[in-house]
């Protein structure tokens, strides 16, 4: 038996970000993943649907540009080729991050890793022991119980559909749902989204998304929410799904329904009691710098792990980043959260950095919201876009933004300005300050709050 500094379960983000770590300052490491190396957000996750999000952009662009010199009646999307273009992406993931980690001296794992004890974890039938493990195993989707929950396709599933069928239910109102529910009706399907709640996309403004439900509307998407599902029933060739609305109950008939409803940690394969590692449903129980709090020769990070970070790409990067440098110092720095930007990629898209109004208010911040519809400024006019707000939250007594909240074109981007100007503490003065490009969409930023 072969006996290592670091074993890291997970080839995902925060992985492979901790593993190169260890390894480029001379530890023993190994990784293992049960799946193609990657992870979700290169082969299940961000990546792809940013690429089939590009064609519907393309397709939503000339819609919004028609009259205005642009004949966009016989413009589709192909599905077969866009995701064509997708696995042009995908496919040569795995192998490259193999190969790079190798190429770090990380040794390179497959199968399933299940703890035997606090230092040991058997892979198929052998046994490795470490001095440290960092569980980095993301997340899955959430179990649902309701009858016919197993005819749900999930979010991998959908990014590898053939064919898009035109009658698609997403269940939940969550990102994922909106995500794809925006590609599917600029693909041509008829999307319908349910969500138990009275508005969808929690933790975003609810102004914005109103105004957001209301854009997806004109495009064909069927929002219904205070809405929830009891029963899904196969007929053959489609789905029977049995809705409730305010205690009304309806029938929708879809070909295909995909679960939209959130994600969990993905601990269960990983037998942690046998480790000795306190764990509940939001991922491993960590302390602030990332170590488990019953095991010292655990970590946690990314999506697996109880943390005060957001289930994001980039967020798992830093956890992993900081797992291995305080396993590597045994040092008990803790991440710093401030100023991460999350975007719902639906077009337009949806951002959000820092507090919600709500949550400013009851933390007694002398606050000044600057509300804009930026519809018809000048950026927005051009390409022909009818959504779009800010919302800005500022700080009057230390003239610093808590909070932004955008949706309009390329505000995915924007939104980075205000990211760091949060994590620098700048004040509005010094980012009014910035000149940019013109005429960009970052030149509006200044007159936005
Ligand atoms: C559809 C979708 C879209 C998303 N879009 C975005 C986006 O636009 N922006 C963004 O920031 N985030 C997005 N996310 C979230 C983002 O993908 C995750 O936050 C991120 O990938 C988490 O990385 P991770 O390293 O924690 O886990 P993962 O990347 O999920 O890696 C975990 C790995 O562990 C492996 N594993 C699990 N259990 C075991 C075991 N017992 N033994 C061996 N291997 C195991 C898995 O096979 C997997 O490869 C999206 C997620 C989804 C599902």
């Amino acid at each position: 038996m072969r006996s290592w500094d670091l074993i890291v379960i997970g080839a995902g983000m925060a992985g492979a970000a901790a593993a190169n770590k260890c390894a480029s300052e001379g530890w023993r490491v190994a990784i293992v993943d049960e799946l193609p190396y990657g992870g979700t957000c290169a082969l299940r996750g961000c990546d792809p649907k940013k690429i089939l999000r590009r064609g519907a952009e393309i397709v939503d662009s000339a819609r919004l540009m028609a009259g205005k010199g642009i004949d966009a009646d016989a413009l589709a999307i192909n599905w077969a080729d866009l995701m064509e273009h997708k696995r042009g992406f995908t496919d040569p993931v795995p192998q490259n991050m193999e190969a790079g980690l190798a190429r770090n001296g990380v040794e390179t794992l497959h199968g399933t890793a299940v703890f035997e004890s606090e230092h040991g974890i058997r892979i198929d039938d052998v046994t490795y022991e470490s001095r440290h493990f960092l569980i980095a195993t993301g997340a899955r989707p959430r179990p649902l119980d309701f009858p016919g929950h197993e005819h749900l396709i999930d979010s991998t599933d959908f990014l590898e559909l053939d064919d898009l069928p035109r009658r698609v239910l997403f269940v939940g109102g969550g990102f994922v749902s909106f995500e794809f529910a925006h590609i599917a009706a600029r693909a041509g399907a008829r999307p319908v989204v349910i969500d138990r709640g009275a508005r969808p996309l929690k933790g975003f403004d609810p102004d914005l998304v109103d105004l957001l439900v209301a854009r997806g509307t004109e495009v064909g998407i069927d929002m219904r929410p205070n809405t929830t599902i009891t029963a899904i029933r196969s007929t053959g060739s489609a789905y029977r799904v049995t809705v409730e609305t305010a205690g009304t109950p309806a029938e929708i008939e879809t070909d295909l329904v995909v679960h939209g409803a959130g994600r969990v940690p993905q601990l269960s394969k990983l037998g942690l009691d046998a480790a000795n590692v306190a764990h509940d449903t939001d991922g491993v129980t960590v302390a602030g710098h990332l170590q488990s709090t019953t095991n010292p020769a655990v970590y946690a990070a990314g999506d697996s792990a109880d943390t005060a970070g957001m289930p994001l790409t980039p967020v798992a990067v830093f956890e992993g980043k900081v797992a291995a440098s305080n396993m590597l110092r045994s040092a008990t720095t803790a991440p710093d959260y401030a100023g991460v930007p999350s975007a719902v990629f639906t077009i337009p898209e949806l951002v959000r950095v820092g507090m919600l109004e709500d949550e400013a208010r009851e933390a007694g911040i002398d606050l000044e919201v600057r509300y804009s519809d930026t519809s018809g400024w000048y950026s927005n006019y051009r390409i022909g876009e009818t959504t779009a707000a800010v919302k800005m939250l500022i700080d009057t007594s230390s003239d610093t933004l808590v909070g932004a909240h955008m949706l309009g074109p390329e505000y995915g981007e924007l939104v980075n300005f205000v990211a760091l100007a949060i994590k620098l503490g700048l004040t509005t003065r010094q980012l009014k300050s910035m000149t940019t490009t013109y005429p960009s969409v970052g030149s509006d930023l200044g007159s936005m709050f």
